[in-house]
């Protein structure tokens, strides 16, 4: 890392919330993606093709954590689980 490129660098902030930042350089094109111990640090088509992969993950994680609830209603987790 540079210190004279880092200070000409423009951060812009896309986003934050809870678990982290994300910010983009317009100078590199790099999108940094800060959680608490650890950055991403993906140009910027990376970054999109993340987000998509993370967009499906989550309507399948979704799916499956629905199904579980119906799975775990009482009386029917044990007996039924494998039974479809
Ligand atoms: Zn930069």
């Amino acid at each position: 890392m540079d210190a004279k490129n880092r200070q000409s660098c423009a951060h812009i902030c896309l986003g934050s919330n809870s678990v982290g930042d994300v910010t983009f350089c317009t100078d590199c094109g790099v999108v940094s993606v800060v959680l608490q111990y650890m950055t991403l640090r993906l140009e910027a088509n990376a970054f999109l093709e993340l987000d998509a992969l993370l967009g499906s993950a989550r309507t399948r994680l979704l799916t499956l954590a629905q199904a579980q609830v119906d799975e775990l209603r009482p009386h029917s987790w044990q007996s039924e689980t494998h039974v479809h």
